[in-house]
Order: structure tokens, then C-alpha cells, then sequence
């Protein structure tokens, strides 16, 4: 028997909405934070959001997740989120310049 796989439940930051718009101005809104919503047209770091959205897989643990119907693939986190919330961090993969867009 395999041991739980570690998840952390995704907070939220609000940002104020008109710097939302500005963002998504200028970035459009296909990829976005996960934290706060913003537009994340380069990100560093991917999260692999699971259970439809609200929870990130702990980066040890991918090798043993099988998928279902809840997993959202990688998405992005803003820099700044990580910053915020350090309890994030070993669920963070970085992501290696130039593999996305
Ligand atoms: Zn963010």
C-alpha cells in the first residue's frame, strides 16, 4: 500500500480588479495564476492543480498520482504568490526557460 499522496489546498489572493483588467489587456486570460487570477503569460513555476482545481500535487509525489477526473494538468503561480505563501513551495515545480509558449 502506497502512502497518501501529500496535497496542499490552493489559497486565494484578491487583487484589485482593475489591475486584473489591465492584465488581461494585456495578456489575455488563457493562462493565469492559480493563486490570484492574473494573467501569466510566462510563468516560473507550475503547480499540478488536482481535485478539479482546489488542491496542488506535492512535486515528490507525482510519480506515484494516477489521474482522474479531477486533474487540471499543470498551471501556473505567479512569483509573487509564492512569495507570499512559502507553505506552497514544495509544490511548485519550476518551470525551465523557453519549454512553454
Ligand atoms: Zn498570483
Amino acid at each position: 500500500m502506497s502512502a497518501e499522496l501529500r496535497t496542499i489546498s490552493i489559497p486565494t489572493r484578491k487583487v484589485p480588479a482593475n489591475l486584473l483588467t489591465a492584465r488581461r489587456k494585456r495578456h489575455g486570460s488563457a493562462y493565469v495564476c492559480i493563486v490570484c487570477s492574473l494573467p501569466m503569460p510566462q510563468p516560473k513555476f507550475m503547480c499540478h492543480v488536482i481535485e478539479g482545481g482546489s488542491s496542488a500535487l506535492h512535486v515528490e509525489d507525482e510519480d506515484r498520482y494516477r489521474p482522474d477526473g479531477g486533474d487540471m494538468c499543470f498551471l501556473p503561480l505567479g512569483s509573487d504568490c509564492l512569495r507570499l505563501h512559502p507553505e506552497l513551495k514544495p509544490y511548485a515545480h519550476k518551470v525551465q526557460p523557453g519549454t512553454i509558449g
